[in-house]
């Protein structure tokens, strides 16, 4: 392997030990803990693991969290008022709601009755406006797309100036990660389903974040040689010989990418644990805020 490996798990777990200590010293200064109330209407086991997740770190950064797990056949009413609640909640420095909601809510309602100064996912339609624009910084960034540039910085990695090529343009990933690169002076170039020739567009890229869904789509030949790949995918795919039956790949293929880039993400173990930390991040950022501390 040539390239660098890029630990996201052990860079997350620096993060989450620099929050636990500032939490420790707000508990000590200010007698409060940052709170995080994680909102999960239905079953979907994926979405019960993510929250279950998000909500073990918070105690081990010694946040805490505040659980709200609501029936799949919960009406849009019911979910606003839950969601009012917790933004009247003294005790609540973020709230998240857990996507995708079941299919008869509306997400975009709801997103935007999360108060603006509790939304540590940064998906209310004024933070997303104001990532979007120049000069204007959203109360709170998205936790992957944040994850991707934490990455890049505590890597070294020089983004100004840069070519970088987003794969992807979803409302979570893409197009934030973008605006962020952006925002850094980063030269963009955005590719989705529609791009023509995407191997030569990536190839451009001196910075490549692949975030489509599709498991190892991105080849060694796709890469610039000493390019820096962050691999947001995650994707299960067969395998028979293991315990579970599957396993998680990326958008990127590993063990071909890895000979030609400088740097890359592996998965599991890249840009995962980032999203908790970030997540972690914002409402510790959102509480100090709150408190007049920043
Ligand atoms: P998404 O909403 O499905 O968006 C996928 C994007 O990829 C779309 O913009 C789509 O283009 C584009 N795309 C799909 N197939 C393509 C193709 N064959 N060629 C070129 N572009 C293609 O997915 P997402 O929510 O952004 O998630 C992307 C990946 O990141 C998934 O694997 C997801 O599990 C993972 N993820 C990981 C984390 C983490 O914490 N690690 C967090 C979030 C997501 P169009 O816009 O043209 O349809």
């Amino acid at each position: 392997m040539s390239a660098q490996l890029i630990d996201g798990k052990a860079i997350a777990a620096t993060i989450r030990e620099e929050i636990r200590n500032e939490v420790a010293a707000m508990k000590s200064k200010h007698g409060k803990v940052p709170g995080l109330a994680a909102v999960l209407v239905g079953a979907r086991r994926d979405s019960q693991t993510y929250v279950r997740m998000k909500k073990k770190a918070c105690e081990e950064a010694g946040i805490a969290s505040f659980g709200c797990d609501l029936p799949e056949d919960t009406s849009q009413e019911e979910l606003l008022k839950v969601v009012r609640d917790l933004n009247a909640n003294p005790d609540v420095d973020g709230i998240l709601v857990q996507l995708p909601l079941p299919a008869h809510m509306d997400d975009e309602e709801i997103l935007g009755a999360v108060s603006l100064e509790k939304d540590v996912d940064g998906f209310h339609p004024l933070n997303i406006g104001r990532l979007s624009m120049k000069r204007r910084d959203p109360l709170f960034v998205p936790c992957t797309p944040k994850g991707c540039i934490e990455l890049l910085d505590r890597t070294g990695v020089t983004i100004e100036g840069k070519r970088a090529v987003v794969l992807g343009r979803s409302n979570i990933v893409g197009l934030p990660v973008a605006m962020l690169l952006l925002h850094r002076n980063a030269t963009l170039t955005i590719c989705h389903s529609r791009t023509q020739d995407l191997p030569g567009v990536v190839r451009e890229a001196e910075i490549l974040i692949a975030a489509v869904g599709r498991p190892e789509m991105v080849r060694g030949d796709w890469v610039q040689p000493g390019a820096v790949v962050i691999d947001v995918g995650v994707n299960a795919v067969d395998d028979p010989g293991s315990k579970k039956g599957y396993k998680l790949v990326g958008d990127v293929a590993f063990d071909e990418v890895k000979e030609v880039a400088a740097a890359i993400t592996p998965v599991p173990g890249g840009v995962g644990p980032m999203t908790i930390a970030m997540l972690l991040r914002n409402t510790t950022d959102g509480a100090k805020r709150t408190l007049g501390m920043e």
